[in-house]
């Protein structure tokens, strides 16, 4: 089996299968992060190289079982596993984590891209809390506003706008240190993606409680896929069953 990974649930998931002599997984991350968290077993780094490269690895490794745990705004992994499962006719199973929705108190403002969210920051003066990707950062280097950017591998000076302090951390984050995030650098606005899952859903709710504004980007479009959770135990679930049907399959059952 391979795994597509790089979220906390991909992780948990490799790591619930671990010692399963039911499966022999591969876990897979892009290798973007300098220190990844990873799991026990085998693990690969990098491209796969397009829909061809993944093709040519899940035949070289024999891979059945496809599982594509990537995050909900990696769009071009999960749209090429769909791909080549399809051409392969590998079965695949897609675990997607639900979107947050707003809640009464919430002020989200939803927006379709990076370069919108940069233009619906309006006045100058608003101070910006932005937990996006370093390599996302373009459309608001020219913004004027002050930011405040946390990501999880310290970002090079030239990808950053002019007014800002920049943090380092990983999730899963605490409300009380999320509202005196928010307190210390007087933020007024939240950008975010709609990342889902729990670890990251605190600055949302300091968010609603001090009042401040959300925009939110939307979720990317992904490809329907026929098999799809939504948690790491649906997924554990999922894969017992598959494996018990696959081996009544072979004995003749
Ligand atoms: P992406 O735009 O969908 O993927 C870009 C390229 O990176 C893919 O075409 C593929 O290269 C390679 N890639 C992505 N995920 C891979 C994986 N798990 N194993 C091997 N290669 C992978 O993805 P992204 O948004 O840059 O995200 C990269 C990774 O970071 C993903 O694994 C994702 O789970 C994780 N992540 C992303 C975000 C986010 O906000 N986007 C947040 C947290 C974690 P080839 O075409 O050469 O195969």
């Amino acid at each position: 089996m391979l795994i597509l990974g790089g979220t906390s649930e991909a992780l948990a998931l490799a790591r619930g299968l671990s010692g399963n002599r039911h499966f022999e997984t591969i876990y897979s991350i892009a290798g973007r992060t300098k220190t990844p968290n990873l799991p026990p077993g085998k693990v690969r780094s990098g491209g796969f190289g397009g829909v061809d490269g993944l093709c040519g690895f899940l035949k070289d490794q024999h891979i059945d079982l496809l599982v594509d745990a990537t995050h909900p705004y990696a769009a071009r992994i999960s749209a090429n596993a769909v791909q080549a499962a399809r051409v392969l006719g590998t079965t695949m199973l897609a675990l997607r984590r639900p979107a947050w929705r707003p809640e009464p108190g919430d002020h989200w403002r939803e927006v379709v891209d990076m370069t919108a969210a940069a233009a619906a920051l309006g006045d100058a003066t608003r101070r910006v809390f932005l937990t996006i990707g370093a390599l996302e950062l373009a459309p608001f280097k020219p913004c004027p506003n002050f930011f405040l950017i946390r990501s999880v591998d310290e970002i090079p000076a030239p990808l950053l706008p002019g007014n800002h302090h920049a943090i380092t951390a990983r999730g899963p984050f605490a409300l009380e240190d999320e509202h005196a995030l928010l307190e210390t650098h007087a933020i007024d606005v939240l950008v975010t993606k709609n990342s889902g899952g729990p670890a990251t859903y605190p600055k949302l709710m300091a968010a609603r409680e001090t009042g401040i504004e959300v925009i939110m980007i939307k979720r990317p479009r992904l490809p329907d896929v026929s098999h799809k959770v939504c948690d790491v135990e649906a997924a554990l679930r999922w894969l017992e069953a598959h494996h018990a049907g696959t081996a009544a399959t072979e004995r003749g059952v």
